[in-house]
């Protein structure tokens, strides 16, 4: 199930909850009231603005209970003819940044030996920690913001979990139980203005720099993340090109560490880190300017393209 955060792009001002079947955007909250009327569960139609909200923000929040209602939904949808439900065709929509507003971004630095090694790094003991800000994320069809502050704009394809449930002090082993969805991340760095302080956070954490999307596929779906091919090209040319099976610090070690100082909630995101091929490291270096189009890819999650835009 592929879960996005739309607007229908005549007549809507808030992003609701959708998913996607065969190319089209169906309605979350609606279709899940049209399979509980068909089951004649009036309670469940009842509570649907407090258990399943249309808001994403709110959704996400909720967490997994959200998610097994939305497949419901889904499944109905599946059975029944498209036009007995509300959907639009992708061209009449805009995708939103599918969680507008997580709680807490966390974010993983030089979690694949290659890119250590490119950014003249030792392998890290511990895993590095930083952080983004929902402001600076934006949605599938929205332009990466390029600030005057920088020249040295790069671009780092990532592979994001989305959590389910609140999560402290869990143990690797029962890691999946807490996870919701994964989705596709740009964690586009400033490297001029990350490397001028030891803390990373001015280069990382700009308004309007990191795209996520274009959907959250649920952990169902998804059920092994340690073996997806995650690419990036810019402009077409292929720039990054690896498989989360080099991850140095895996998917459940990263939910045990990081659950034993932060409580995870519904709806964090968790950036796991980007391979080896980041534009600061090529010879010569080659950095995002406006108009460039960077198109990350990770099997079985889709692809994230964003055009750069000099920041209006
Ligand atoms: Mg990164």
């Amino acid at each position: 199930m592929k879960l996005v955060s739309y607007k229908a792009k005549a007549n809507q001002s808030s992003a609701r909850m959708g998913f996607i079947v065969e190319n089209k955007v169906v309605d979350l909250q609606e279709s899940y009231r049209l399979a509980m009327f068909a089951e004649e569960n009036l309670s469940a139609i009842e509570e649907i603005d407090k258990e399943l909200p249309a808001c994403p923000n709110a959704f996400y929040r909720i967490g997994q209970p959200a998610f097994d209602k939305a497949k419901a939904a889904y499944e109905y949808s599946l059975q029944v003819d498209k036009s007995d439900v509300i959907s639009l065709d992708r061209e009449k929509v805009t995708l939103e940044t599918p969680i507008p507003e997580p709680r807490k971004i966390i974010c993983i630095g030089r979690n694949y030996i290659e890119h250590a090694a490119e950014m003249e790094s030792d392998v890290p003991e511990f895993p590095v920690l930083f952080t983004k800000y929902a402001t600076s994320l934006i949605g599938p069809e929205d332009a990466i913001e390029k600030t005057p502050q920088t020249e040295k704009l790069d671009y780092e394809v990532e592979l994001c979990i989305v959590v389910g449930k609140e999560a402290r002090e869990v143990k690797k082993e029962d890691a999946f139980a807490y996870i919701a969805g994964y989705t596709i991340g740009n964690d586009t760095t400033a490297r001029d203005l990350q490397k001028r302080t030891p803390q990373w956070l001015q280069g990382k954490a700009i308004d309007r720099t990191s795209p996520i999307g274009p959907w959250v596929v649920s952990a169902d779906e998804l059920s092994d993340p340690a073996n997806l091919n995650v690419r990036s090209y810019v402009n077409g040319e292929k720039r990054q090109d690896s498989n989360t099976n080099k991850l140095i610090f895996d998917v459940p070690f990263l939910m045990e560490f990081i659950s034993h100082l932060v409580t995870l909630e519904p709806g964090d995101i968790i950036m796991t880190g980007t391979p080896d091929g980041v534009g600061v490291a090529m010879k010569p270096p080659q950095f995002l300017q406006a108009g460039d189009i960077v198109t990350l890819e990770i099997e079985n999650i889709g692809t994230l393209e964003n055009k750069v835009i000099d920041r209006p």
